[in-house]
């Protein structure tokens, strides 16, 4: 085996230039991907955790470059679930098997912190057993605590890139990097398994940046991390920009599992989209969680942050025999579980 990958994975980090030779070239390919597999079966078998997106809300007070559900989007066609749509998306991924509830949408004020308490409350009450993961943006330790308080268990807040000038070209005056990092300290500080992570080959993106995003997530030991590539959407700022690569995606993968054993880590949307066969890739270079659309299909076409998003087939909560079929000619066992962080 090459030696760089050893040695990557008995010391888990390197130096920044053996990061950057990992990231820059295809020659440890090979290695990488079928050393993170090793590791991630000697930590989690087979296993691939199943989580039910349900995509809440497409309005969004924020207006990141690369977005399609961004604020200033005058032809997104705009929607957002009651709790009682919440709730029957729920029940119906209950009874398809799933034990994780993943609910995500754009910043919108419609839902208060006592509407998202509310919905949280309820949900925990109907399903003691399943692990609740919010995915709902940037707010006070107040907030966060408040959802914690109704039973909410898990975060994810992408971080997007570790580098405040390249966060600074990606977003408004109005975000910042201080402020996403703050989100994700309070919420760790306040119990959440925390999920960060950044897109691949976002515009402006440099291998530096890149190796500045794990070394942030070495600092952060966020519980799940989530990167995908970036994927460019027709009415964004961002619409002629380049696509992020599939190999780059695939190799930061390995990456983290190499430098993170025990994180879960999941085969994005955006990756089933790249490519036909992304998601099988991406279980194969080290993720293990596949998050399945529970959102009512009317809305699935509406959560569009970015051009082609997969929306039938396996990505269909409802079409689980099909997933469950994939992933196992991928090699791997779609579990029932609640799938917590080892
Ligand atoms: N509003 C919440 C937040 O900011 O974390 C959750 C929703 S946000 C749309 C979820 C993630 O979508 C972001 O963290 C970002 O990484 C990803 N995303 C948005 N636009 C994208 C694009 N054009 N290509 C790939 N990923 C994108």
């Amino acid at each position: 085996m090459e030696d760089l990958v050893k040695t990557l994975a008995e010391n888990r980090t390197f130096t920044d230039a053996e990061f950057a030779a990992l990231l820059e070239v295809d020659r440890y390919d090979a290695d990488l991907f079928s050393e993170a597999d090793r590791v991630r079966r000697a930590v989690y078998g087979d296993a691939v955790y199943i989580r039910g997106l349900i995509e809440c809300t497409n309005f969004c007070k924020n207006d990141c470059y690369y977005c399609g559900i961004r604020r200033g989007n005058k032809n997104a066609s705009r929607y957002r679930l009651s709790k009682e749509e919440i709730l029957s998306c729920c029940a119906e991924g209950y009874a398809l098997g799933f034990r994780t509830f993943v609910l995500q949408g754009g910043e919108d004020p419609y839902f208060t912190d006592e509407r998202i308490c509310e919905i949280v409350s309820a949900i925990r009450e109907t399903y003691p057993d399943c692990a609740i993961t919010l995915s709902l943006g940037e707010k006070s330790r107040a907030s966060y605590q408040a959802y914690f308080d109704a039973g909410a268990n898990r975060y994810l807040l992408r971080h997007e890139t570790a580098n405040p000038a390249h966060y600074a070209k990606l977003h408004p005056a109005e975000l910042s990097l201080d402020n996403r990092k703050r989100c994700l300290y309070d919420l760790k500080a306040i119990g959440y398994a925390v999920g960060a992570g950044m897109m691949v080959g976002s515009p402006f993106q440099t291998t530096d940046d890149l190796v500045a995003d794990l070394r942030f997530l070495e600092e952060l030991e966020p519980q799940m991390i989530g990167i995908g590539p970036f994927l460019r959407h027709k009415d964004t700022p961002f619409a002629d920009m380049p696509n992020g690569s599939l190999p780059l995606t695939l190799r930061l993968l390995a990456i983290l599992r190499l430098m993170f054993p025990r994180a879960l880590i999941p085969a994005t949307t955006a990756l089933g989209t790249i490519h036909p066969h992304g998601r099988e890739m991406g279980l194969r270079a080290g993720a293990n969680v596949i998050m399945p659309n529970l959102s009512p299909s009317d809305v699935r076409k509406k959560y569009l942050l970015y051009d082609n998003k997969i929306t039938a087939g396996e990505e269909a909560a409802q079409a689980l025999a099909l997933l469950e079929k994939t992933v196992s000619d991928a090699g791997y066992r779609v579990v029932v579980d609640i799938g917590n962080p080892k």
